[in-house]
């Protein structure tokens, strides 16, 4: 099995934290749209496997019109084997979300939307500088699930400047009270180059606090917990059958094909990326060029690879997988690197899985670059 990825790189307001690729002005949709529909049709022998995720992400697809998502999904159907009950994602603003745009989307076939919320405080969305309202963060999801979408996911963020331990816990109160499957929950992370982290230089806005991070980290996982999500990824919190698809076989190494500026792409073998300028990758489209750059992964690349997605997840490590990887007892000279984090209460070793405690999970990157091969000097 494998996904598709297509990166909209478009969005109605530039928030502060955000660091993708994405345009403000929109001169150039219907151009992109063009150029993406090329790309489809050039990478449809990149994957030979059965599609059984799509994937609409960005910037923000909501904004594109019927017209536009219909001629997508048209070419992916018509280069590509999409699986009659593929997951079909839309990663969607609540500012975009009414009764009639969300008739559309079911109509061609969406069946999961990803809800950009953030934060339900008025407070926090102002600093963050996205486009809707509290009001909106609300009341989209309650629309979403009238219109018959019951897979919704809704991104929160925490430990961001004016979020109080009290203000996460009634964030989650409310994110949990709205019945979704799915949340994902990130850390706020200060991107250079980005208005946050001008205002932060400038002493308008207070640093994220490591502390402070934690704190809510807990919050949320125990909260999770006593609702039944299930924290299958470090950051993603799933009830029973309902992760996603998508991601979930891209933290377990199911090839992927990204489409779009900016967009990565991934056959075990290598990875490659599209430029990320939205001029420039419709003008090579038209020569009937895709614009990417490629990295062929080294032995040791595809090993620190797999270990850095495999320990996210709820499954960890195994011993199996990773010596099929990088060679035979590759795992027990892992083990021997792990063995602090284990005597520590940060790993927990359960044959022939090696995973993250749930305090480790909080560390989860510094961990898994200690456990990193390194390529043997020539
Ligand atoms: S809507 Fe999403 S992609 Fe667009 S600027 Fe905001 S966070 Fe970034």
């Amino acid at each position: 099995m494998a996904g598709i990825y297509i990166h909209i790189p478009f969005c109605r307001k530039a928030c502060n934290y955000c660091n993708f690729h994405f345009s403000t002005n929109h001169q150039l949709i219907d151009q992109v749209i063009k150029a993406i529909i090329h790309e489809i049709e050039l990478q449809k022998t990149y994957l030979s496997e059965p599609i059984e995720t799509l994937y609409f992400g960005g910037g923000t697809p909501s904004l594109l019109n019927r017209a536009h998502l219909a001629k997508i999904m048209d070419a992916v159907k018509l280069h590509f084997n999409l699986m009659p009950h593929a997951e079909i994602t839309l990663e969607a603003n609540p500012d975009d979300i009414n009764n009639e745009q969300l008739n559309y989307w079911v109509e061609l076939g969406i069946n999961r939307l990803s809800i950009g919320i953030q934060s339900f405080r008025e407070e926090d969305l102002q600093w963050m500088g996205r486009a809707h309202n509290a009001d909106q963060a609300l009341a989209c999801i309650g629309l979403a699930q009238s219109a018959g979408i019951q897979n919704i996911s809704i991104d929160l963020i925490y430990g961001g400047p004016s979020l109080s331990n009290k203000d996460w816990i009634q964030n989650l109160e409310i994110a949990i009270k709205t019945g979704v499957p799915h949340l994902s929950c990130y850390a706020l992370t200060v991107e250079p180059k980005t208005a946050l982290a001008h205002k932060i230089n400038k002493q308008e806005l207070p640093n994220v606090d490591a502390a402070h991070q934690a704190a809510h980290f807990a919050i949320l996982q125990e909260m999770t917990a006593a609702a039944g999500f299930e924290q299958y990824e470090i950051s993603n919190f799933s009830l029973p059958g309902k992760r996603s698809i998508h991601n979930a076989n891209y933290w377990s190494g199911q090839f992927y094909l990204g489409i779009g500026p900016a967009a990565h792409s991934f056959n075990g073998l290598s990875r490659q990326w599209n430029i990320s300028n939205n001029a420039l990758y419709i003008q090579s489209l038209a020569q009937g060029i895709v614009p990417f750059e490629k990295e062929e992964l080294t032995l040791v690349q595809q090993t620190n690879e797999y270990i850095m997605t495999a320990l996210r997840t709820i499954e960890g490590i195994d011993a199996n997988r990773l010596d099929a990887i990088a060679g035979k007892a590759t795992f027990d000279v892992i083990l021997k690197d792990a063995a602090h984090y284990m005597n520590d209460g940060l790993l927990v070793y359960n044959h022939p899985h090696l995973c993250l405690s749930s305090a480790g999970k909080f560390m989860a990157d510094g961990i898994a670059a200690h456990l990193f091969r390194e390529e043997e000097a020539n």
